[in-house]
């Protein structure tokens, strides 16, 4: 009887092309050998050990790990024990469950190993703003797009470029409840407070494609589209900031990126930016 977890390891096996060494080949593990070929048309050769993770996915991490690349570093998405963060598993599972699937998931594996190298150089990631870091920020992160893409792209391209925030704050006005603002670009747009009050909408036109005169509230269901976007806003932000305590808590910096908050020396030039 085959089992499922083997299938996925076959998949692979099969679908490695010229450029991947297949070696320790066992039914519950894969050692490969990957040839990254680097800009200057030489070769950067990665030993990596493959598991099975569930029925249709599986884990990669370097066979001995923190030979070629950090131990852990979560601004170049090497996790806690050493595994790549080749998608973003949570919203974007990679499934190896055909042959075309396994072959997709090798070219992410290179896309891994190259951006690495440019990495290690550049000293960022070389894909624009990474993801949030942390399995539920990157959840809630996953939902903030689901629905900014809803409304509109413009929303969805400005949500990607950082441009939408979230802020705790303590109410101005007579009342002094505690509650989220929320701004585009630097300005507020929407006031969302622990009581459930909202505010800041009825001024304002929608912030979808479609119609531009008219407020959210008079939009089909836009209202609420908007205000699902700031609460996703918020858990991603509040998930992100527990990520990174932790993370500061348990493990130390590789100080290899210039954009990594646990970076003693990106900690003192933004004064500290982790609470
Ligand atoms: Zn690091
Ligand atoms: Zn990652
Ligand atoms: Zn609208």
């Amino acid at each position: 009887m085959v089992h499922r977890q083997d299938a996925c390891l076959k998949f692979l096996r099969e679908a490695a092309d010229a450029t991947v060494l297949l070696r320790g080949v066992r039914a519950d593990r894969l050692k490969a050998r990957l040839s990254v070929i680097r800009p200057d048309g030489t070769q950067d050769q990665f030993d990596v050990l493959i598991e099975p993770r569930g029925a249709s996915s599986v884990s990669v991490r370097e066979a001995v790990v923190g030979c070629r690349l950090p131990s852990w570093c979560p601004d170049r998405h090497i996790n806690a024990d050493g595994s790549f963060c080749l998608s973003w598993a949570e919203a974007e599972p990679l499934t190896i469950d055909s042959l075309e699937n396994a072959q997709r998931w090798w070219a992410a594996l290179f896309g891994f190993l190259k951006r690495q190298r440019i990495a290690e150089r550049a000293r960022r990631w070389p894909m624009g703003r990474s993801r949030a870091h942390g399995p539920d920020a990157a959840q809630a992160e996953a939902e903030a797009e689901a629905i900014a893409g809803s409304l509109g792209y413009r929303l969805l391209s400005d949500l990607r470029r950082g441009k939408l925030s979230a802020k705790f704050g303590i109410g101005t006005g007579v009342v002094k409840t505690p509650g989220w603002s929320f701004y585009l670009d630097g300005r507020r747009i929407l006031n969302i407070r622990y009581d459930g009050i909202i505010t800041g909408l009825s001024n304002r036109t929608c912030l979808c494609d479609l119609w531009k005169i008219a407020t959210p509230s008079a939009c089909r269901d836009h209202q609420g589209q908007v205000i699902a976007l700031g609460m996703a806003l918020v858990r991603q932000q509040e998930a992100e900031a527990l990520f990174w305590s932790e993370a500061k808590r348990r493990l130390v910096c590789c100080r290899s990126m210039d954009s990594c908050p646990l970076n003693p020396a990106v900690q003192e030039k933004t004064c500290g930016g982790l609470a």
